[in-house]
């Protein structure tokens, strides 16, 4: 969004310099690569190719975020654990999109707060693992990283890292992010459509439950319209990109120097999060992503000290910007009150107003005896409320929740009013990576912090 007008700012040479600085620090969870000249190569290509967000969006963004760090408003970010490439179908966008839909109207209409709404989509195709490598029976190979990497077939081949899929992970973020651009944009996301979002789920109680708010917020959209008012902002929603912003063969020749300011942004996305795995204060990804002015994220596991998290904040926010930092705590239904707590009493005293969000998903991982990886439904919603009860103890503002989800009947995760069990896992599990909540887990899931949210 530059306008031609404004006279065009050079970066100055010791921020481009300061943007490869990264390059001297230790760095975790990158491939190896093959062939270098190769990933140089698919670098270089990805960088001569247009930015898939412009600075102003992102500038935006920070300023809801700001609202949401000051309590005016409630970010929901939600979406794959891992994207894939095949996966970015008309359909599966879609479906995603809808059910982030849905769970805003839930949201917006039971806590009365504006929702920020964010997928984790558009480039969420880079994956920490635990382990180089995977080993099945007698075979050990590198482990899967994402579509962006390298393949999930577990043979030689596929899982060698492959260069060329950067830039298939370039494209199929700009396809999948020009299909949400155009859903919420294009007429698809106009309020008076809040029925036609629930519409090709299956038949469920948290449809129920939804039809019912929709039928509601009809009736008020009615009113409005007898009463004459025209709302732009019933038409259209704003709807923000993230990842984690982990692989830096891609991020770096994302990165480009805004025209108005001279200042860098990381145009892969509006958004991105640095991993619990990646967030060491003297690591390569902390001293890149304090160089880009994009909102950052970064994930809080129950270790975290309030040491730790004041050192993060002088290095990502030395200016104490309100929506510059998100704290996204994924600390486990059994330690959120007991680790979070000190965090929000040591917050207080450090004149910073990051933004406080709930990941209940990654501290409630479980493998059950059947191999499956999974989570249950109760433990997010017990992490979400233990989420809601330290803020409320502590005075402090929960701003959002950070969600692995998909629009799919999928079954990935156990419980929640289906009763998916054990034995059910089986029947339709598709990630390639973490458990998501399926549609109707999602919704419940949105309903439930309505209801906390109304508290703040
Ligand atoms: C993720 O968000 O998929 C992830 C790997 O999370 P974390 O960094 O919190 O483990
Ligand atoms: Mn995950």
């Amino acid at each position: 969004m530059v306008d031609p007008s404004e006279p065009v700012v050079l970066a100055d040479p010791d921020v481009i310099a300061g943007l490869d600085y990264w390059r001297t620090l230790p760095i975790k969870q990158q491939p190896s690569w093959p062939n270098p000249d190769a990933v140089g190569a698919a670098s270089a290509k990805i960088a001569s190719l247009p930015p898939l967000v412009f600075a102003g969006e992102v500038d935006v963004l920070r300023e809801r975020l700001a609202r949401a760090a000051q309590g005016d408003a409630f970010l929901l970010q939600g979406g794959d654990c891992a994207e894939t490439f095949a996966g970015a179908t008309a359909q599966n966008i879609r479906d995603r999109v809808k059910t982030i839909l849905q769970m805003a109207v839930v949201l917006t209409y039971g806590a009365s707060k504006p929702i920020v709404k964010m997928g984790r989509m558009a480039g969420q195709f880079a994956k920490p693992r635990s382990s180089d490598t995977e080993t099945r029976g007698d075979v050990t190979l590198p482990a899967y990283r994402g579509d962006i990497v390298n393949g999930f077939d577990f043979t030689p081949e596929s899982r060698e890292a492959d260069p060329a899929r950067l830039i298939e992970g370039y494209h199929t973020a700009a396809s999948t992010l020009n299909l949400v651009r155009a859903f919420t944009q294009g007429g698809f996301a106009d309020l008076r459509q809040v029925h036609s979002w629930n519409k090709g789920f299956a038949q469920n109680p948290a449809n129920h439950a939804y039809e019912k708010v929709a039928g509601e917020i009809d009736r008020a959209i009615k009113f409005m319209e007898a009463a004459g008012a025209d709302f732009d902002e019933l038409k259209r929603v704003e709807f923000y990109s993230s990842h984690e912003g982990l692989l830096m063969d891609y991020e770096r020749p994302m990165t480009r120097i805004d025209s108005r300011t001279g200042t860098p942004y990381n145009t892969s996305a509006h958004f991105l999060w640095i991993g619990e795995r990646t967030r060491e204060l003297d690591g390569a990804h902390v001293d890149y992503f304090s160089r880009v002015r994009n909102p950052i994220g970064v994930k809080l596991g129950p270790s975290t000290s309030a040491d730790d998290m004041e050192r993060l904040i002088d290095k990502l926010d030395p200016n104490r910007e309100p929506g510059r930092l998100t704290f996204i705590t994924r600390m486990g239904a059994g330690k959120v009150r007991d680790a979070l707590p000190p965090l929000l009493e040591a917050i207080k005293s450090m004149d910073a107003t990051p933004l406080w969000v709930s990941d209940p998903m990654h501290g409630n991982g479980l493998t059950t005896p059947n191999g499956y990886k999974t989570r249950r439904f109760d433990d997010v919603v017990d992490e979400v409320k233990g989420f809601f009860a330290a803020h409320s103890a502590a005075g402090t503002y929960p701003g959002g929740i950070h969600i692995e989800l998909t629009g799919d009947d999928v079954t990935e995760c156990l419980g929640g009013s289906e009763q998916i069990d054990e034995a059910t896992l089986a029947t339709r599990y598709e990630s390639l990576c973490d458990p998501r909540l399926n549609h109707m887990q999602s919704l419940e899931l949105a309903f439930l912090v309505a209801e906390e949210l109304t508290a703040f």
